[in-house]
């Protein structure tokens, strides 16, 4: 329902830094926005509205997390093409000592996972399953996605009953009503169907390929995985919910674990 006035969340890019990426594992170049609440007529709203936080999107893994804007030296407005060490010197070059501790960690799941602390296995993957939980249950959807359910329902409850009634039509009147009916409970039971597994769609398409860049390197048991499963299963993330055996199945695969 459009609401004429009110507040709505309304998200600034600012420019551009270098930070580290948890899901790929490396500093790497982020787009910086500002996400404010205003007040809004009509949809627009002309205000930056009052800060909610500040998040740095990967331009590699496009992943989302939280950052605090104090600290980058500055955030730079266009990217022209920088590598991600130019973005370093230029918004952040204290970066290496920042995450010192972060960076020598991942140096170590490079080299060898095995001897990592199995705590700390565990605390790596369930930070992954975290981060990539929480982009899944605040993902906006995308118009493209918008468009095609659009297009699936009018296909499915009007066009398919329409050209089932005009084709039964040329056979015979007498059948023709049936024909739309049935095309109709056969759109209706598609409709329902789709709109219940969206989101495992959406999982399996722009979630679960980015959780296995993020395990790989740790190559997770799978009764590793099982735990920290169990663990986000508690809070009720959305990630623990929807993964289904199989998909549970694909990821000890991908991630090479055992
Ligand atoms: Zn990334």
């Amino acid at each position: 329902m459009f609401i004429f006035w009110g507040t709505k969340r309304v998200v600034k890019k600012l420019g551009y830094t270098a930070d580290f990426c948890p899901i790929c594992r490396d500093l790497q170049r982020f787009q910086i926005e500002r996400a404010g609440m205003a007040g809004h007529l009509y949809g627009i709203s002309l205000v930056e509205g009052k800060l909610i936080g500040h998040r740095k999107i990967c331009l590699a893994c496009k992943t989302a997390t939280q950052t605090v804007l104090s600290l980058y030296k500055e955030v730079q407005r266009g990217l022209r093409n920088l590598t991600v060490a130019e973005l370093i010197a230029n918004t952040f070059p204290n970066i290496r000592e920042h995450h010192a501790n972060r960076l020598a960690l991942e140096e170590h799941v490079r080299r060898n996972p095995g001897e990592i602390d199995p705590s700390v296995r565990i605390a790596l993957i369930k930070e992954s399953l975290y981060i990539l939980s929480a982009e899944a249950e605040n993902r906006p959807s995308d118009s493209l996605s918008n468009l095609i359910q659009v297009l699936e329902f009018i296909g499915c409850l009007f066009l398919g009953p329409f050209l089932a009634f005009k084709f039964a039509e040329l056979l015979s009147d007498q059948y023709a009503g049936i024909a739309a009916g049935i095309a109709f409970v056969a759109g209706l039971a598609y409709v329902i169907f789709r709109s219940a597994t969206a989101t495992t769609r959406m999982l399996r398409s722009k979630i679960y390929p980015k959780l296995v860049l993020a395990l790989k390197p740790i190559k997770p048991t799978q009764g590793e995985l099982d735990s920290a499963l169990a663990e986000l299963r508690k809070e009720e993330m959305l990630i623990a919910k929807k993964l289904k055996e199989n998909d549970l199945q694909m990821l000890v695969a991908a991630t090479g674990a055992g």
